[in-house]
């Protein structure tokens, strides 16, 4: 088992939490308070803090989180999504334990992000 802190919330989920999808060294849950129809959180069981320590990760490992991330939307029945991490407070980090939001199931072009909607425009 790879390391692990015992004040650390998703280090429990990880151990014992209830999953949509798991795989070596790697749960899938429903976010708690979902921004998106589908709102899924990839949880690595190593605990790095944030995003910054990513280079923790085994090479392999850090391809096994994309591929697991990658296949748990498609677990979903999700084609078009988002997959982002906040990175440090005051980009919106809550939790310090690395995860990643996979958020989708609005497969619809007005519900495209408006920000997102301008950089393909602009293509
Ligand atoms: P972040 O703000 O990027 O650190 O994301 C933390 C996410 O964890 C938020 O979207 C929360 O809603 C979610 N969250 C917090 N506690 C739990 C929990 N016990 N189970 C599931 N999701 C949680
Ligand atoms: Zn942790």
């Amino acid at each position: 088992m790879p390391s692990q802190r015992d004040d650390c919330l998703f280090c429990s989920i990880a151990r014992e939490g209830a999953y949509v999808n798991k795989t070596k060294g790697f749960v899938a849950i429903n976010d708690i308070n979902p921004k998106a129809k589908v709102h899924i959180l990839i949880i690595p069981e190593r605990h790095v803090d944030t995003f910054r320590d990513v280079a923790e990760f085994p090479a392999k490992e850090a391809k096994r989180m994309l591929e697991f991330a990658a296949e748990t939307a498609r677990d979903a029945g999700l084609n078009d999504y988002r997959v982002l991490v906040n990175v440090g407070r005051s980009a919106g980090q809550t939790v310090f334990h690395l995860h990643w939001h996979v958020l989708g199931g609005e497969e619809s072009a007005d519900d495209v992000p408006p920000a997102l909607a301008t950089a393909e425009a602009d293509e």
